[in-house]
């Protein structure tokens, strides 16, 4: 961890923030136990879906963790369904909810010990509730985070809990949370698993030996044509 590439993280945010000022949950939630369920909620899923969802189904419905313990397995399968790998994750739900009621009266511990050692609790979901609910510094590894940071030679780690060792290293820990988000909006906007660094802002001081470049004029007059009206395939 040298000052050269604390440096370099830190001019790397600065631009990123720049490019991405909406940076911040996109989970919508208005309490901790909200958070702690839209997480585990969205994992293998788009936020947008999972809003949907939370907002019109479950928020409304299950407002304690006795609620969710307490619920019916089927029915709240039923009514993740639209989520995704629904078995797994009313699973986790209720055997989270389970222990929060069961070892914390009730109450989402505002600690990683506490949080990690609820069922279906891994370090990401922890963090995002720390950072976001309870305003403790923390830095969240998702596969964006994981990308975007090797690619910016931020970490050489593909285990996720070291490349969030390391970037809590090149980054000031007032910084953490920000520098979580702006990674996962760079991620999913533009590092995307395909790189489009001719629109990256941070391409000239990315490492990615990979880079894509820009398609020359010559290039783009070889690509098959977009199908006119009325010729396209059904
Ligand atoms: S230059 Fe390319 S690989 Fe590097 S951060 Fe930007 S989009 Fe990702």
């Amino acid at each position: 961890m040298t000052p050269e590439l604390r440096a370099r993280a830190r001019k790397t945010l600065a631009r990123l923030e720049k490019a991405h000022p909406d940076w911040g949950p996109t989970l919508e939630f208005a309490d901790p136990l909200q958070l702690l369920v839209a997480t585990i909620l969205a994992a293998q899923a788009r936020d947008e879906r999972i809003n949907e969802v939370t907002r019109t189904v479950i928020f409304p419905k299950y407002r304690t963790a006795a609620d969710y313990a307490g619920a019916s397995t089927a029915v709240l399968e039923r009514e993740l369904k639209p989520t995704g790998f629904f078995r797994q994750k009313t699973k986790s739900v209720q055997g989270a909810a389970r222990g929060i009621v069961e070892r914390f009266g009730g109450k989402v511990p505002g600690d990683m010990e506490g949080l990690i050692s609820l069922p279906g609790v891994g370090r990401k979901t922890a963090s995002i509730v720390l950072a976001n609910a309870f305003g403790v510094p923390a830095v969240a590894v998702d596969r964006h985070v994981a990308r975007v940071a090797g690619r910016l030679g931020l970490t050489r780690q593909v285990d996720p809990d070291e490349i969030e060792v390391d970037l809590r290293g090149v980054f000031r820990q007032a910084d953490w949370v920000k520098a979580t988000w702006c990674l996962v909006l760079h991620g999913r906007r533009i590092c995307n698993p395909t790189p489009r660094c001719p629109e990256c802002p941070v391409a000239d001081v990315c490492p990615y030996p990979k880079k894509t470049k820009a398609l020359s004029s010559a290039s783009r007059s070889t690509l098959p044509r977009k199908p006119t009206a009325g010729t396209a395939r059904r």
